[in-house]
């Protein structure tokens, strides 16, 4: 605590982030009054707005427009709204607009319908992965993920609905100019004061949870953003801050503090985004979320705690993980820009200046360059793009990486020898918003005769845990998960909790009482439900196997064959190995067979801490292997001139 510099005592120089460095502007705007009466006022005094007439002349003129802005700016919320203004959503047609993130997507669109003055869902809708809030015919300006987008195309490569009399192609009649246009939006920003810490911390959290308290404490109004990394170390800061803030006659009972990450409830976004009560000071503790895609307003102290969640894959050990790693040059600017919102402002960094001088990296790593590439080659191969090593990328991904997918969706039967799509698994595969390989799984349940309880595997595997999270109540979870505990496996498990939920009117006490988290059980039956559409479409019959646990299994291997494992011989710790590259792995606690140690297990997927965990396991029978995949155990590698 003490290596803090404290605010309001010794400070050290002050640093306004100037506009070489970073691209990020800030200019002083000597507007004084912020009034959030008006939604009309809100919206005409968005930098963009001083540009409507220009966007809509270059959108009529040209068939690309790019528009630069700062953060906050208005591109998002704004510019949908002057093209469905200018007619562009006449005769059926959508404006649309890509975000990167289901969150965001959600939150948009629904700031978007309040400025309109409808519902969410009828002028103004959204899609992203199994949740269509959109109604065809009404819905005028339509929110998405670039997941989606893409696989839009599929259907429809030219996206015709969100295209206008002329198409949008550059032809002679259509006057369309094909070169792309790009506009410049000024920003309105306030300079922003950055303060170091002057010696490293070693608690990243509790220097955040003590640097909230400082600004409390010495700085006049204004909300702050914290940055930290996931879920957990901000439940743990909020739960922290919360406690200090409970005693009324504290200083501190005017914090109210927030959690901001993906997978919180509708009416948990919406709090983030409610003006701050007078007399309150509002904290949002957040993930990089509100680094780019999500501007909350009244922000005025930032705190960066230098890191954030970023997925790394290994091609070679087939592992992709979510790790803590520090953040760039420029992710630190632009936290600390979101502090200069309504005025000036400040942000305060937890590491010192000499390491963001000397050792911070200046730009972070494409997530390209640190993704499994599978989902991405199948769906440049569905858009026809067969040539995917001379494909233009942004950023070239390592070719272990590429060559991994290859072998992936070759062994799956996805792709054929020439590396073309199959038909019509690799077709089918393709349509489906889902991992390669449990989309398989569906396809080979079909086969099976289980195509019932796979999908409602597939649901539950789409949610991240149907159990409640409780510190240290593991032994109760563990004697509740016994009433549900198959001897096949996790899989089963879950299918068995998912008949408890129906049969008990999915009922909330009912999850309470099991531990079971109740919204991520209402998601898995909504889930289920879109997937079920889905399938219907692709021709899959729905039908149960009415219990025969070994045709699910055996579906599952049908997608999952590369994830077995066996245990070793004369292990007493339960050590498996991975038969595709020996790789040492450990049935993570969570699982029903933790302990059991069945000879022959497949997993769903791997997690790394201290050690290679299996996640969600079943037992198999190891002659199953052969049967479903006698191609992988003998892999020809698919002809690499062809790619
Ligand atoms: P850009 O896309 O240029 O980063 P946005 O269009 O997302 O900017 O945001 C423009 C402004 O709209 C923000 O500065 C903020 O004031 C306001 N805004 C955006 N989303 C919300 C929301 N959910 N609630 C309240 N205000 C919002
Ligand atoms: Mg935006």
């Amino acid at each position: 605590m003490s290596q803090f510099w404290k605010p309001g005592t010794e400070r050290p120089r002050p640093r306004i982030i100037d506009d070489e460095e970073g691209g990020v502007l800030f200019h002083p705007t000597p507007t004084s009054s912020y009034g959030y009466s008006n939604l009309e006022r809100q919206r005409q005094r968005l930098p963009v707005f001083k540009y409507r007439t220009a966007i809509l002349y270059l959108v009529e003129h040209h068939s690309t427009v790019i528009i630069v802005g700062e953060t906050g700016s208005g591109k998002t919320t704004q510019i949908p709204q002057y093209l469905k203004e200018a007619g562009w959503a006449e005769g059926g047609r959508l404006v649309a607009c890509t975000q990167p993130r289901r969150l965001a997507v959600q939150s948009v669109a629904s700031r978007v319908a309040e400025e309109m003055g409808v519902k969410v869902g009828e002028e103004v809708g959204y899609t992203i992965r199994f949740e269509d809030k959109t109604v065809q015919g009404v819905t005028k300006i339509k929110f998405l993920t670039d997941g989606v987008l893409l696989r839009e195309m599929m259907d429809d490569p030219l996206l015709t609905k969100y295209r206008k009399k002329n198409d949008g192609h550059a032809t002679e009649e259509s006057g369309l100019k094909t070169e792309p246009s790009i506009l410049s939006v000024e920003g309105k920003g306030y300079p922003v004061e950055i303060y170091y810490v002057q010696k490293p911390v070693s608690d990243y959290l509790q220097s955040a949870v003590d640097t909230v308290l400082l600004i409390h404490e010495k700085e006049p109004v204004g909300d702050v953003l914290v940055f930290l990394t996931g879920q957990d170390d901000i439940d743990a800061a909020v739960q922290m801050l919360v406690e200090v803030a409970r005693d009324k006659a504290s200083q501190f009972s005017g914090l109210l503090v927030l959690p901001l990450y993906s997978g919180l409830s509708g009416s948990d976004q919406d709090l983030i985004f409610t003006q701050t009560p007078r007399g309150k000071r509002k904290v949002v503790i957040s993930t990089n979320i509100a680094e780019t895609s999500l501007t909350l307003e009244g922000v005025v102290y930032v705190v960066d705690s230098g890191f954030s969640k970023q997925r790394f894959y290994n091609p070679i050990s087939d592992i992709e993980n979510l790790v803590v790693a520090p953040i760039s040059k420029a992710s630190a600017k632009q936290r600390a820009g979101r502090a200069g919102r309504v005025r000036p402002g400040k942000c305060f960094r937890l590491y010192t200046e000499d390491y963001f001088v000397k050792e911070m990296p200046a730009e972070g790593i494409p997530e390209m360059q640190r993704s499994n590439l599978v989902s991405s080659v199948i769906q440049l191969k569905a858009l026809g793009i067969d040539n995917i090593l001379g494909f233009n990328w942004l950023a070239s991904p390592p070719p272990e990486s590429m060559i991994r997918a290859l072998e992936v969706l070759y062994s799956l039967e996805i792709l054929d020898e020439d590396a073309k799509l199959t038909t019509p698994c690799g077709f089918q595969v393709a349509e489906m918003p889902l991992d390669p390989m449990v989309s398989k799984m569906i396809i080979a349940a079909d086969t099976l005769g289980c195509s019932e309880e796979i999908l409602t595997i597939a649901a539950i595997l789409s949610v991240q845990s149907i159990w409640v999270s409780v510190r240290g109540k593991h032994k109760g979870i563990d004697e509740v998960k016994l009433r549900f505990a198959a001897a096949e496996g996790d899989h089963v498990t879950h299918l068995n909790v998912y008949k408890g939920f129906l049969q008990s009117g999915k009922n909330s006490q009912w999850c309470y009482k099991n531990y079971i988290n109740y919204h991520a059980m209402k998601k898995v039956v909504d889930t289920r439900e879109q997937l079920s559409r889905l399938v219907r479409r692709l021709g899959i019959v729905l039908k149960s196997c009415e219990g025969d646990t070994q045709a699910i299994r055996k579906a599952i291997l049908a997608g999952f064959f590369s994830h077995a494992s066996q245990l070793e011989e004369y292990s007493q710790n339960g050590m498996y190995k991975t038969v595709r590259s020996s790789q040492e792995v450990y049935i993570h606690p969570s699982s029903v067979l933790f302990r059991v140690n069945p000879k022959w297990v497949v997993y769903h997927s791997l997690v790394s801490t201290d050690k290679h965990y299996m996640h969600n396991v079943i037992a198999i029978d190891p002659s199953w292997l052969i049967e479903a995949a006698p191609h992988f155990y003998q892999l020809k590698r698919p002809n690499p001139a062809l790619f």
